[in-house]
C-alpha cells in the first residue's frame, strides 16, 4: 500500500486504516477536513487497461462514480488525480459506510428468510432502476453477493451496491470478458460474448435471488481446472438446461418467487425482465410472472430472431430512396412476377451488403424490406456465430441456412458479417476455414431457394473477398449517415406517430441535426416524448425536441464520420479493380 496510517492523500484525507490492494487500485478508510469517515479509492494509471478508459481518455469508473446518488449505493463525494512515488495516480471519493459485505454476513449468521432475501432484491433493483435510467444508464455489471454492502446501521433494505470498476455506460464499447476476475456464474450470456445491456444485470440479479434462495449458484460447476475457454463453452452448455430448482421447505417460498428466479436468468434477453422496475413490481406482488420456457437453441443452436413482420415496410423509411427502387427492380418485382422471371432464368440475387458508419438504418432497411416483401426476417450477430469462444461454426452456419429455408421466402440479416466471413489472410481471423467454407457454399444457391441474405458490416475492407463476389454477396450498398432532407422525413415519421403539438418546424430540427446520424434522431423523438411525459405535458412540442437536441451528443464525431468515407473510397477502389477481373454488378 502507498499510504500508511495517518499519512495524507491529496492534500485532504488522512488514511485511518489501509483497506485492500487490488490489481489497478488500492482502497482506504480516510477522514476528511471536517473529520468525516470516507472511502477512499485510489488507482494506479500505470495499471489500468486501455478498455478501462473512454474515448477521450478518462477513467470510466471515475466517470461512472460522479453520477452515484441514490440511498443504495455510496454517494459520491470527490476525485482527482495527484502524483505520489513518482506515479500518477486517479482518486474517488465516496461516503463510507460501515457494514458488512453480504457473502460475509451469511458465513456469520447463517441463511436468511424469504422476506429478508427479498428486501435485500429489493435493495439492489432499486440501485439498478437508478442507474438504469440515469441519462446514459450505466451497468453495474459485476453484481454479485460480495459487492453488496449490509449498512450495520440501516435494515436490508439500506444495502449498498458497491464496487464499479466493471461499470460502462451502456453507450460504451463491448467490454473485454476477465473470467479471472469475474465470478461467471454471475454472467448473463450476452456477456460471454463481450456484451452487456441493461438485462444483462438483471440476469446476476436473478443470479443473486437463486443463491440466496437455495445456497449455491445455478448451474454451477467446479472451474479450478478449466482455462477461460472452456468455462465459457461447458457454461453455454449448461444452460440450455432449465435451471434446477432443489426441493426445500422454505417459508413463503411460492410459485412467483420461483417464476421470477427462471425469468430474470433466461437466455434470450426478449424473454427477461427489461426493466429492474418490473423486475421490483413482480418481487413485490404487483404484477404476477408466468412461467417461461427455456427456448433449448440456445447453444446448440444458434440464437436467432424470427419474426414474421407486419408493419407499414418502405414507407417508413426515410430517404434511401435510390435503394429501394433498386430493390424493387431486383427483387421484389421478380417475386411478385414468378411465372416469367422463371421463363425468363431469372432468381432473387443471393446477397446483398450494406455497409457503412452504425446507427445510419441498415438493420432497420432490412427489416422495413422484410415488410415490404412480406419475407419472414431471421437476425443473427456475426459474433454470436464466429465467436473466439464459440467453436463449431461451420455446423451453425449450415443450421442458420437451413432455418432460413424452412421458412422461406426469407431474408436472413446477418449482423457484423465481417466476423463471419474476416480475410482470411487476416492474423487475427477467429473463423475456421471450414466455417469460410460453409457460408461460401450455402450463398452460393440460397436464392434459388427464395432466402435473400443481407450482409451488414461497418469494415467491408476486413470480409474475405471470395464472399464479395459474383453471385454471392454481389450488390453492395454504402448506407451513409442522413442528409438534411432524410433527418428532415425521420423526424416526422418518429414524430407523427405520436401525440405532438402545432408549429414543429422540420426545417429547424434538420438544420439543428447536421452530423447526427439516424440513430441519434430517433433517440431525440424519444426523449422529447419521454420529457413531455415527465412534465405531463401530454405532446411532443418543438422546445421540448429543442431541449432534447441539445442535451443529446451526435453519436459520430465528424472525423469518425470522415473515416467511414475514407473506407468507403477504398472498398470501392477494391471492388472496382476486382470487377475488372470478375465482372460483378457494383451499386452504391
Ligand atoms: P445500423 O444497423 O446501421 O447500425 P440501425 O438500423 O440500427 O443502424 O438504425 C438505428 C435507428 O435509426 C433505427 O432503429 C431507426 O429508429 C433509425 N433509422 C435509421 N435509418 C432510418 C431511416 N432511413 N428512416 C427512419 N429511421 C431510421
Amino acid at each position: 500500500m502507498l499510504f500508511q496510517k495517518q499519512q495524507t492523500i491529496a492534500n485532504r484525507y488522512t488514511v485511518v486504516f489501509p483497506h485492500k490492494e487490488g490489481s489497478y487500485a488500492e482502497t482506504y478508510r480516510v477522514r476528511d477536513e471536517n473529520g468525516k469517515l470516507r472511502f477512499l479509492k485510489l488507482i494506479y494509471y500505470s495499471k489500468l487497461l486501455s478498455p478501462q478508459y473512454n474515448e477521450d481518455g478518462k477513467i470510466i469508473e471515475v466517470e461512472v462514480a460522479k453520477f452515484l446518488d441514490h440511498p443504495n449505493v455510496c454517494k459520491y463525494v470527490d476525485s482527482g488525480k495527484l502524483i505520489s512515488n513518482g506515479q500518477q495516480l486517479a482518486y474517488i471519493v465516496t461516503e463510507f459506510v460501515s457494514g458488512e459485505t453480504l457473502d460475509k454476513r451469511i458465513i456469520r449468521d447463517g441463511d436468511l428468510n424469504v422476506y429478508e432475501i427479498k428486501q435485500i432484491v429489493k435493495g439492489v433493483l432499486s440501485a439498478l432502476q437508478f442507474l438504469h435510467s440515469l441519462p446514459t444508464p450505466i451497468i453495474h455489471n459485476e453484481i454479485s453477493i460480495q459487492n453488496l454492502m449490509l449498512d450495520l446501521a440501516g435494515g436490508l433494505e439500506n444495502l449498498k451496491l458497491i464496487d464499479f470498476g466493471h461499470a460502462r455506460f451502456l453507450d460504451q464499447e463491448p467490454t473485454s470478458l476477465n473470467l479471472k476476475e469475474i465470478n461467471p456464474f454471475y454472467l448473463a450470456p450476452e456477456r460471454l460474448n463481450g456484451v452487456c445491456c441493461v438485462q444483462s444485470d438483471l440476469y446476476a440479479v436473478g443470479v443473486v435471488l437463486y443463491q440466496l434462495l437455495f445456497g449455491s449458484l445455478p448451474w454451477f460447476f467446479d472451474v479450478s481446472k478449466m482455462n477461460g475457454q472452456q468455462i465459457v463453452e461447458r457454461l453455454q452448455a449448461e444452460r440450455v438446461r432449465p435451471i434446477r430448482i432443489p426441493y426445500i421447505e422454505k417459508f413463503e417460498l411460492d410459485e412467483q418467487l420461483l417464476n421470477i428466479v427462471n425469468k430474470a436468468t433466461q437466455n434470450e434477453v426478449q424473454n427477461r425482465f427489461q426493466t429492474a422496475q418490473e423486475m421490483l413490481d413482480a418481487i413485490e406482488g404487483k404484477i404476477k410472472v408466468e412461467t417461461v420456457i427455456r427456448r433449448k437453441t440456445s447453444l446448440g443452436k444458434t440464437e436467432t430472431n424470427k419474426t414474421i413482420k407486419r408493419g407499414n415496410g418502405f414507407s417508413d423509411v426515410a430517404g434511401m430512396a435510390e435503394l429501394k427502387e433498386q430493390l424493387r427492380s431486383d427483387v421484389i418485382n421478380l417475386l411478385q412476377n414468378p411465372e416469367q422471371a422463371e421463363a425468363l432464368g431469372l432468381s432473387i440475387p443471393n446477397g446483398l451488403l450494406f455497409y457503412g458508419p452504425p446507427g445510419c438504418g441498415k438493420t432497420f432497411f432490412a427489416e422495413k424490406f422484410a415488410e415490404e416483401t412480406g419475407f419472414n426476417y431471421l437476425y443473427v450477430k456475426g459474433s454470436d456465430v464466429a465467436s473466439p469462444y464459440i467453436d463449431g461454426g461451420k455446423g451453425k452456419i449450415a443450421d442458420i441456412f437451413s432455418q432460413a429455408r424452412e421458412n422461406a421466402p426469407t431474408i436472413l440479416f446477418l449482423d457484423e458479417v465481417d466476423a463471419i466471413i474476416r480475410n482470411r489472410s487476416e492474423h487475427n481471423n477467429v473463423t475456421t476455414a471450414g466455417a469460410v467454407n460453409q457460408f461460401l457454399m450455402e450463398l452460393n444457391n440460397c436464392g434459388k431457394d427464395k432466402v435473400l441474405v443481407i450482409g451488414a458490416t461497418n469494415k467491408p475492407m476486413d470480409i474475405d473477398e471470395a464472399a464479395l463476389r459474383a453471385g454471392r454477396l454481389e450488390l453492395k450498398y454504402y448506407i451513409p449517415q442522413p442528409d438534411k432532407e432524410t433527418r428532415k422525413e425521420i423526424f416526422q415519421i418518429n414524430i407523427t406517430k405520436r401525440r405532438y403539438d402545432f408549429g414543429i418546424d422540420y426545417d429547424q430540427l434538420a438544420d439543428r441535426t447536421e452530423n447526427y446520424i439516424s440513430a441519434d434522431i430517433a433517440l431525440i423523438v424519444d426523449t422529447a416524448a419521454r420529457l413531455a411525459f415527465r412534465r405531463n405535458v401530454g405532446k411532443i412540442t418543438m422546445a421540448l425536441l429543442e431541449e432534447a437536441i441539445t442535451n443529446t451528443k451526435p453519436s459520430l464525431g465528424i472525423e469518425q464520420i470522415k473515416a467511414y468515407e475514407a473506407i468507403r473510397d477504398r472498398f470501392e477502389q477494391t471492388e472496382k479493380h476486382q470487377q475488372q477481373r470478375t465482372p460483378i454488378g457494383f451499386k452504391k
